[in-house]
């Protein structure tokens, strides 16, 4: 498996309720661009999160400091991306549009995350949920 080597965006975008630490604020902990300061003592939230980028052969160019964005969950049907608030339409262009058009081409529908934003984005070739439940950890 691949290295995040310097990426650091989950530890901003993800919430580690251990820390009190809400989303989208850099923790405490973080040295920015190199790692976590308290590695091997990290919270266990820490040491379970494994990002999209991080557990595929994704370009290189897709990693999440790069793209601003990242896939933070995903099932047989639903893929969520998280973005960089202050990349708020890093989803929209570029490399992130990859992504997430990349799922959507998957067959999977996109959850796009950005602060408190939340757009639906449906998969190609695969139906429409009559619904939408969102289990979303604000
Ligand atoms: S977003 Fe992914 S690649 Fe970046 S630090 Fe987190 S797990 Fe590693
Ligand atoms: S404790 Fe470490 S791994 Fe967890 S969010 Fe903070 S910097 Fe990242």
């Amino acid at each position: 498996m691949r290295a995040c080597d310097g990426c650091t965006l989950c530890c901003k975008l993800e919430k580690i309720p251990e820390l009190n630490k809400p989303r989208c604020i850099l923790c405490m902990y973080c040295d920015l661009g190199v790692g976590c300061a308290i590695y091997e003592d990290r919270p266990g939230r820490c040491q379970g999160f494994q990002c999209g980028w991080l557990t595929s052969d994704m370009p290189d160019e897709m990693r999440p400091d790069k793209a601003h964005l990242y896939i933070s969950h995903v099932d047989s049907q639903i893929a969520n991306i998280m973005v960089d608030p202050e990349y708020p339409g890093a989803w929209a262009v570029g490399i992130g549009k990859a992504v997430v058009e990349g799922v959507r081409k998957g067959g999977r529908h996109a959850i796009v995350l950005v602060g408190d934003q939340v757009t639906f984005l449906p998969g190609y070739g695969v139906q429409r949920p009559e619904k939408l439940v969102l289990d979303w950890e604000l």
